[in-house]
């Protein structure tokens, strides 16, 4: 048996611990089922963005009418935007598969592995052992148990990206971020997008008026059913069809499109590497459970990124490697914020929020809320900017910013000011404290914090 003194499961966020392990002398093994570089470079936010980035100028071009500019966009040349997006996926790989080669202390098994006992995996005929263990395994989709949907060819997050030709009709089953980004894409290219919501509104973990105003603007270019449960899936001509109920009224239709997508959310990918047979705990939802200090309930052994199943965004994944690894190595217990970990939703319009909303922060504080329109900045009326907002959700008494959300253009460069406000625990002078460049759309933060009611 190969004994490591790291073992790190997992080549997403999991490669930060393999960089420094090695550079620290030590002795790794890296394991990994699938491409090197986990989802967000193969089949999550790198494509995703790829394909997004054009779909935002057609929206662009499309709505430039307003300044009186009448563009028409005479052709999208979908399999050149499918090619684009293809290009730093095989660049990532390329560089991770380089390193991974030169490095002399690394042992790289591209297969699934599994807990025979506590610090011992399971690699084919192989077992390795390790003093150190990082379980960075993330997660996969979760596709709903719908009566027929095993007999058609749905898409998913990665199924999607082999995609030659651009569907004439597309119904996304799901309502969260994933669906969000992909339905604008494909509306942008001229897909009849529909998306079917089982929950009351598309994103749910979002601000109430955040997800209304994106389901006002994403209804001008798809259909939205919310509240609306899909029952069945299966062939139909020229594509599928799919059964769903209205939640409210009990009343059932039947909806067709030539392509179908499921995004409805993602599951832990702790079964397959059997972490029962270390005794490693695992939370009600199967994801493997870590404390403050991302250890998990086994000494030296330590879990974080999507495997975790708390913030699920790759920047989290990140932090929190820097964090295990730091508890790892120095003994010390620094502590993971997931209170601060920013997220965006790169629909157009775009969304990006950072800590409490509302009601979560409503529930242990007393609060101020601050609104801004887009509209109240000179920038935000240069760009016609009518609809979109930040919102501030302060603490009252200490004037700490507990969290702020913004729904419009540029919000995931906006929203970085407060995330730093936010993970050090600052209060709204440190921002309107500060002068903001007249006439930039970063006036909208201070402007939001001087509105608190
Ligand atoms: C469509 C989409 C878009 C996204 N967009 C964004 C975005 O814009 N910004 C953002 O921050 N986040 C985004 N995310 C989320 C982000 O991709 C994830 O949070 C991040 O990739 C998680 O990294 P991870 O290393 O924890 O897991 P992963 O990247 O999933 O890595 C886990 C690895 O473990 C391997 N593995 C699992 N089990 C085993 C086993 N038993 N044996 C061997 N190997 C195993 C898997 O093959 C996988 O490669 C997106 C996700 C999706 C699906």
């Amino acid at each position: 048996m190969k004994e490591y003194d790291v073992i790190v499961i997992g080549s997403g966020v999991g490669m930060n611990i393999v960089f420094s392990a090695l550079s620290d002398g030590l002795r790794v093994a890296l394991v990994d089922r699938g491409d090197v570089g986990g989802t967000c470079l193969n089949v999550g936010c790198i494509p995703s963005k790829m394909l997004i980035y054009p779909a935002d100028r057609i929206v662009e071009i499309e709505g430039s009418q307003r300044f009186g500019i009448n563009a028409k966009i005479k052709d999208v040349d979908f399999s050149t935007i499918m090619g684009r997006m293809k290009v730093p996926i095989l660049q990532g790989r390329k560089f991770l598969r380089r390193e991974i080669r030169n490095s002399k202390d690394l042992d790289f098994y591209n297969k699934e592995a599994y807990f025979v006992d506590e610090y011992t995996l399971k690699i084919g005929n192989e077992l390795i052992r390790g003093k150190r263990i990082f379980i960075v395994s993330g997660s996969r989709i979760a596709v709903p148990p719908v009566k027929g949907i095993d007999e058609i060819d749905y898409l998913t997050n990665e199924s999607v990206l082999e995609l030659k030709k651009r569907p004439r009709s597309m119904i996304i089953i799901g309502g969260g971020y994933v669906a969000a980004e992909y339905a604008h894409f494909f509306a942008a290219m001229g897909t009849e997008v529909t998306v079917v919501e089982m929950g009351d509104r598309m994103l749910r973990q979002e601000e109430p008026e955040v997800s209304e105003l994106l389901r006002k603007e994403l209804s001008k270019r798809m259909g939205i059913f919310t509240n609306t449960e899909t029952v069945e899936t299966g062939r139909a001509r020229g594509g599928y069809f799919v059964k769903v109920r209205d939640r409210l009224s009990g009343r059932e239709r039947r909806l067709a499109a030539a392509a179908v997508m499921v995004a409805t959310g993602r599951k832990s990918n702790a079964d397959l590497l059997r972490v029962e047979n270390s005794g490693i705990e695992t939370d009600a939802a199967n994801y493997v459970a870590v404390d403050r200090f991302l250890r998990t309930n086994k000494e030296n052994i330590y879990a974080f990124g999507d495997a975790v199943g708390r913030q699920m965004f790759t920047h989290a994944g990140d932090k929190e490697a820097e964090i295990a690894w730091h508890n790892a190595r120095n003994g010390e217990k620094r502590e993971m914020d997931f209170d601060a970990v920013p997220h965006a939703v790169f629909t157009t319009p775009q969304i990006a929020s950072v800590g409490l909303t509302e009601e979560t922060a409503g529930r242990d504080h007393e609060i101020l809320i601050g609104k801004a329109h887009y509209s109240d900045t000179v920038a935000g009326d240069t760009m016609a900017e009518k609809e979109g907002f930040a919102k501030a959700v302060v603490e009252k008494d200490t004037e700490r910013i507990l969290g702020f959300h913004i729904i419009g253009p540029y919000a995931s460069i906006l929203i970085q000011e407060v995330v730093n406000a936010v993970a050090n625990r600052s209060s709204v002078n440190s921002i309107t404290g500060c002068m903001h460049i007249f006439p930039a759309l970063s006036e909208i933060i201070p402007e939001a914090l001087s509105n608190l009611k």
